[in-house]
């Protein structure tokens, strides 16, 4: 699945579950995307890999299958919040959350949308 067709799913994905309050993309540096459900209290929940560079046949490189995507081969990473009333955070809400999932040393890397 093309990255653009799947951030078009990032709505259904975040209704569908009330502890998920943001999708996260992570990219790393073998040129997959983990995306990762982000729920509440900042637990990344593996969600589904996508290859650009190998679109629908294996969707998971060899280093990606050994290491299931590690956060330390992340060199950036985005994250689609949920506008949902009930699910609305505030930026130190946010950033509690990312701390608790990546840690304060890959904050860095982050994009943030919304
Ligand atoms: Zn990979």
């Amino acid at each position: 699945m093309k990255l653009k067709t799947y951030k078009a799913l990032v709505p259904y994905i975040l209704k569908e579950s009330k502890e998920i309050v943001g999708v996260a993309f992570l990219y790393l540096d073998c040129g997959c995307i983990k995306v990762c459900k982000l729920s509440g209290n900042g637990y990344l929940i593996e969600h589904i890999f996508l290859n650009p560079l190998k679109l629908n046949k294996f969707p998971i490189c060899l280093k990606c299958d050994d290491d299931k995507g590690s956060i330390y081969r992340v060199i950036h990473f985005e994250i689609i919040w949920a506008d949902d009333e009930s699910k609305m955070l505030n930026g130190e809400q946010r950033l509690a959350i990312l701390r608790k999932a990546f840690g304060g040393d890959f904050l860095e890397l982050g994009v943030f949308t919304k």
